[in-house]
């Protein structure tokens, strides 16, 4: 990842040419040539889907597929026969590696004083266990707000179960905070706690006694156990030891961590371009998904909506002046590792990419379309976006999104470019057991995959080309003004050197 300031310099030589067009051209479909080809790709989305029928194969055939284990590569062929299936070009796999393999056991706790209650848990993804058959332990809460102070009486800490809790006014930088709960857990482990309950940073489950599983960095495993507890547990411990109860709990978890570097793969396929084959833009979301359900949502809809998208385009018969490569990326879940490998085993590659499309929030119906940092390209995107109002009329940003596969090509400079769906449900089904087919509308999911459809055959197929990458400087100062740096540097992910930004 990390790119030399020699490099940088190169970049910016190369590019300097393409970069001024960026904003030559603002026609859309109906001006610049593409809407025959469009309306044939909408017709073969919307009128002979498959994105469903695909969907329910991965979801109740394969179900969960955890990064590295046996479930992602039975994922992982199934996409490669897909892609094949349906006459992709240069169909293949990728490897890359993880920094270590992860396993769910057991997760249990139980109330024992004041009362004896079930409490429901489940482990947070590559966190630790329990002595064997567990233990018993008082609660006690950690204050996240007051996480510095609190560390100080970390003495106090062993045998305990700690709860997070937020009290009080939170600090201003968030971001920051969100870079301290990795150090805590440390902490906590050579303090000797038992377990750590909070799996989301100190924020509450989403409710209806559901749990909410997920990586706790980038590429980063905690030897303490860390478990998601559900709203309704939590806020009945909470309110005990409001009132001063003395709270008692036994405890049992049981994970396995397989030792690293552990194999992992992304699935490539493309439409090669009829005029500039060599300039690439990537269509992408991710394969692997957590354990506590089928992974429908998160991100199983992402995942069938770039193959139907793919379908749709060859089934039109159409060829788009660039390449499109489709990519299902695995290992977003534990940091974006799939697409951090694709940028860096593509680097020489990257002067010809265009930019990454990605689909990654859940359930719900594409509102809007999020450039990724790229605020010069709102202009040519406008006519484009506005030709999909019978759709719906989405919303365009040039907001950066690093909580999927776009972030990586945004750091390149590229347009790492989300499909925003947000839904009110999709914060009961990221990451917990209600993440299965059920969740999911067919009609929405035709309609998510024909726009992703269009959004990439648009890109790689109008007369001018939409984006080259920005220079390094440029990329960081982006990133800097729109406060994405702090969160970066605290993971050890900021490419740009300290010198670059400031602070
Ligand atoms: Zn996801």
């Amino acid at each position: 990842m990390r790119r030399s300031a020699t490099a940088a310099a190169l970049l910016l030589v190369l590019v300097g040419s393409a970069y001024a067009q960026d904003t030559s051209s603002a026609l859309g479909p109906v001006k610049d040539g593409t809407l025959p080809s469009l309306t044939t790709i909408a017709g073969q989305g919307m009128m002979d889907s498959h994105a469903f029928a695909y969907l329910t194969e991965l979801s109740d055939d394969i179900g969960a597929r955890v990064t590295g284990s046996p479930a992602m590569w039975q994922a992982v062929d199934w996409g490669t026969a897909k892609m094949k299936a349906m006459g992709l070009q240069n169909v293949h796999t990728e490897r890359y590696q993880v920094w270590k393999g992860w396993t769910r056991g057991t997760a249990e706790m139980e109330m024992l004083a004041p009362r004896k209650v079930r409490l429901h848990v489940d482990a947070m993804g590559w966190t630790g266990s329990t002595p064997e058959g567990g233990a018993d332990g008082a609660v006690v809460p950690v204050n996240l707000y007051q996480i510095d102070q609190e560390v100080k009486s970390s003495a106090d800490w062993k045998g305990k179960v700690l709860l997070v809790v937020t009290k009080g006014s939170p600090p201003s930088d968030r971001s920051a905070l969100f870079a301290k709960f990795g150090p805590f857990l440390r902490t906590a482990r050579q303090a000797g706690a038992l377990a750590v309950i909070g799996g989301q940073g100190g924020a509450p489950s989403a409710g209806m006694n559901l749990t909410h599983t997920g990586i706790l960095g980038f590429s980063e495993d905690f030897a303490v156990p860390v478990l998601s507890m559900t709203r309704e547990d939590q806020g009945l411990l909470q309110r005990e030891l409001d009132k001063g109860t003395d709270i008692r709990v036994h405890v049992n978890v049981q994970n396995t961590f397989t030792p690293g570097p552990v194999e992992a793969a992304n699935v490539v396929g493309e439409i090669r371009g009829s005029e500039h084959p060599e300039q690439v833009f990537v269509v992408g979301a991710h394969l692997d998904s957590w354990d506590l359900s089928e992974g429908s949502t998160d991100n199983g809809c992402g995942a069938v909506a770039v193959l139907d998208a793919a379908r749709a385009i060859v089934s039109a018969g159409v060829t788009p002046r660039r390449t499109i490569r489709f990519v299902l990326f695995t290992g977003e879940e534990q940091g974006l590792l799939g697409s951090f490998a694709y940028v860096k085993q593509h680097e020489a590659e990257m002067a010809n990419h265009l930019g990454d499309l990605v689909l990654d929030g859940g359930q719900g119906p594409i509102e809007g379309v999020s450039l990724g940092g790229r605020d010069d390209l709102l202009a040519a995107f406008r006519p484009f976006v506005k030709s999909l109002g019978s759709f719906r009329d989405l919303t365009l940003d040039d907001r950066i999104e690093f909580g999927t596969d776009t972030g990586p090509f945004s750091l390149q400079g590229l347009p790492g470019i989300n499909l925003d769906n947000g839904s009110d449900e999709y914060r009961f089904t990221h990451h917990s057991a209600g993440d299965a087919l059920e969740a999911v509308d067919p009609d929405v999911l035709a309609q998510n995959a024909t726009l992703m459809a269009l959004t990439a055959y648009w890109i790689a197929d109008r007369p001018d080309r939409l984006a080259s990458p920005w220079p390094a400087e440029r990329t960081a100062k982006k990133f800097v003004d729109t406060h994405q740096d702090g969160m970066l540097k605290a993971f050890g992910l900021w490419p740009f050197g300290r010198q670059t930004g400031g602070n």
